[in-house]
C-alpha cells in the first residue's frame, strides 16, 4: 500500500523535444496540486540525455509554459534547489557507476553487438527484442569470458550496457489509480542502461534521479507504464527498493472520438490546439498553435485540465486553483482515458472571460487588437466595451469580431433580416425616433431606461409591437443581429453616432 506519510516530493520530467501536450500540462498540474495539497515540492527535471532528440529552445518554451499556466516548479534548472543541477545533461558523471555496479551485481551485462548485427537479428526475427530468448548467442559480456569481455573494452570497441531482465517471473507493482499491475517478465526486453556515446539513457537516469532527489511519487502518462517494470527491476537491483517512489500512471487523453491518443496531428485535422503555447520548431520553421495564442485564459485551461481524467464526485466543473488544491485526490483519478472535447474546452473559456474583471483581460484583448493592426485607444470607451461585449467571447481574440460596430459603422447590413418585412410605417418610425433622440438633451438623459422607454411609447403611438422594431434598429447600429443589448449600444455609441447610423441605415433599408 502507499505510504503517505512520506515527504512528498514529485517531479515533472520532460524531454526537450518541442512543443508542450496538453496531456503533459495537465501532468505538471496534478504533479503541482498534489504537492501543493500536502505540503511537499515540485520538481522540474529535464531529461535531455538524448542528444538526437534534443531541440533548441524546447526547455524555454516548457518553462515559459509553467509560467504562464502559474504552476512554477519549487525546484528546477532555472530557480535552483538543493538537489542542482536539475539538467540530466549536467548530472551524466552520476548515472555510469551504478551501470557498473549494475554488471559487478549480475544485473546488467556489456553487450558489443554492432548494428550491423543487430539489424541482421532484425531481418531474421521480426519484432525483435534483446532479451532471454536470444542474449545467449549474442555479442555481450555473458557470453564472453571475463577476460575477452576485458580485451574488448581495453581496445575501445562501442559498447552499451543493457540491464538483464528476469526470465519466467510476474513482478508486481502497486499504482495509486491502477491498484496491483503485474508484467511477465519474458515480455520485457533487456533495456539499454548506458549508451556507446555514455550517456545513460532515460531508463537508468530516471531511475538514479528518482533516487538521489528523494522524489516520493511517480506522476506520469500511462504511455510511460510499459516501461514501468524496468524501473522497479532497476530499484530493486541497485537496492533502494525501501526508497521507490509511488507509482500514479496518469490515464490517456483521448482524439474527440475516443480512438486513441490524441496527438498533435488530431488538432491540426480538426482545427483545434494541443499545445499549451506556440511552438515554433526550430528545424522546420513551422509554428505549431497553442492555447495561449487562440485567447485562452491560464486559469480556464488550468481548470479544462483538471477535469481530465479527475473530479470532486460531484457536479462541479468551475474550481479556483486554491479549489483544485483543496479537493484534489489520486483516488478520484479515473483509470480510463479521457476523451478531449473541444466544445467543452471552450466553455470552459467562455465561462471564465464572462466572469473575469475588465481589468485583468484588457491588456491582453489590447495586445491582440495591435497584433491585428486594428487602431484603437486603450482607454475609457475600450473598457467599457470590452464589459459589454465579454459576455459572448470565448476567446479573447473573438473581442472584434463582437465589438468592431463600436468603433467602426457598419459598411454592410444584413437586409434580409430587414427587408422582407419592411413597410413606410417603419420608415416613419425611425424618422420620429431621430427627432424623439435628438430632443433629448443632458448626457444624463442619454441613457437604457430612457431610450427604451421613448422607442417602447413611439412603436405604441404608431400602432406597431416594439419586437418588430427592435430588430431593424439593432441591425441599424451593428450591421447584424448579434451584440448586447440594443439600448445599451447606443448608450455607448452616443447620441450623435446612433442617429448617424439610423439616418445612413434607413436610405439602404429604403433603396429597391
Ligand atoms: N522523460 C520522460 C518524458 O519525456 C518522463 C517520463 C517519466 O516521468 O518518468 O515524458
Amino acid at each position: 500500500m502507499p505510504d503517505i506519510t512520506k515527504k512528498v516530493r514529485v517531479r515533472f520530467a520532460p524531454s526537450p523535444t518541442g512543443g508542450l501536450h496538453l496531456g503533459g500540462v495537465r501532468t505538471v498540474l496534478f504533479n503541482y496540486l498534489f504537492a501543493r495539497k500536502h505540503g511537499g515540492k515540485f520538481i522540474l527535471r529535464i531529461e535531455d540525455t538524448d542528444q538526437n532528440r534534443y531541440v533548441e529552445g524546447a526547455e524555454h518554451y516548457i518553462l515559459d509554459c509553467l509560467a504562464w499556466c502559474g504552476l512554477n516548479p519549487d525546484e528546477g534548472p532555472k530557480n535552483g534547489g538543493p538537489f542542482a543541477p536539475y539538467r540530466q545533461s549536467e548530472r551524466k558523471a552520476n548515472y555510469r557507476i551504478y551501470a557498473e555496479q549494475l554488471i559487478r551485481d549480475g544485473y546488467a551485462y556489456y553487450a558489443f553487438d554492432t548494428t550491423e548485427e543487430l539489424d541482421e537479428q532484425r531481418q531474421i526475427t521480426p519484432n525483435f527484442r534483446y532479451g532471454h530468448e536470444n542474449r545467449s548467442f549474442m555479442r555481450n559480456s555473458l557470453n564472453l569470458t571475463e577476460e575477452e569481455t576485458k580485451a574488448l573494452l581495453d581496445q575501445g570497441i562501442q559498447y552499451v550496457i543493457r540491464i538483464k531482465v528476469p526470465t519466467d517471473e510476474t513482478l508486481h507493482f502497486f499504482d495509486m489509480i491502477r491498484g496491483d499491475v503485474s508484467f511477465d517478465t519474458n515480455l520485457v526486453d533487456d533495456k539499454v542502461l548506458l549508451k556507446a556515446d555514455g550517456m545513460p539513457t532515460y531508463h537508468l537516469a530516471v531511475v538514479v534521479d528518482d533516487y538521489f532527489m528523494k522524489i516520493s511519487h511517480a506522476f506520469r502518462g500511462e504511455e510511460w507504464l510499459p516501461s514501468a517494470p524496468v524501473h522497479i527491476l532497476l530499484w530493486e537491483y541497485l537496492g533502494w527498493k525501501a526508497d521507490m517512489p509511488e507509482w500514479v500512471h496518469l490515464p490517456l487523453i483521448l482524439k474527440p472520438d475516443g480512438n486513441g491518443k490524441l496527438s498533435k496531428r488530431d488538432g491540426d485535422r480538426l482545427g483545434f490546439p494541443v499545445y499549451a503555447m506556440n511552438w515554433k520548431d526550430p528545424k522546420t520553421g513551422e509554428t505549431t498553435r497553442g492555447f495561449r495564442e487562440m485567447g485562452y485564459l491560464p486559469e480556464a485551461f488550468v481548470n479544462m485540465l483538471a477535469l481530465l481524467g479527475w473530479n470532486d464526485g460531484t457536479e462541479q466543473e468551475i474550481f479556483s486553483i486554491n479549489e483544485l488544491i483543496e479537493k484534489f485526490s489520486i483516488e478520484r483519478v479515473s483509470k480510463a482515458g479521457a476523451k478531449f472535447d473541444f466544445e467543452k474546452a471552450k466553455w470552459f473559456n467562455h465561462e471564465y472571460i464572462k466572469k473575469s474583471e475588465v481589468a485583468a483581460i484588457k491588456d491582453q484583448v489590447f495586445t491582440i487588437l495591435k497584433e491585428k493592426g486594428v487602431q484603437i485607444a486603450n482607454d475609457e470607451y475600450f473598457i467599457k466595451v470590452l464589459s459589454a461585449v465579454k459576455e459572448r467571447m470565448i476567446f479573447l481574440q473573438d473581442f472584434w469580431e463582437q465589438a468592431s460596430f463600436f468603433f467602426e459603422q457598419p459598411v454592410d447590413y444584413d437586409l434580409n433580416a430587414v427587408k422582407p418585412k419592411w413597410a413606410d410605417t417603419k420608415t416613419e418610425f425611425f424618422f420620429e425616433l431621430i427627432k424623439t433622440y435628438e430632443a433629448i438633451s443632458g448626457s444624463e438623459n442619454w441613457e437604457t431606461i430612457n431610450l427604451a422607454k421613448l422607442f417602447k411609447a413611439l412603436a405604441e403611438q404608431k400602432d406597431i409591437k416594439p419586437g418588430e422594431l427592435m430588430l431593424p434598429f439593432r441591425v441599424m447600429l451593428v450591421g447584424g443581429k448579434f451584440g448586447p443589448g440594443v439600448f445599451d449600444i447606443a448608450v455607448l455609441i452616443e447620441k450623435e453616432e446612433t442617429i448617424s447610423r439610423i439616418q445612413k441605415a434607413l436610405i439602404a433599408f429604403t433603396e429597391d
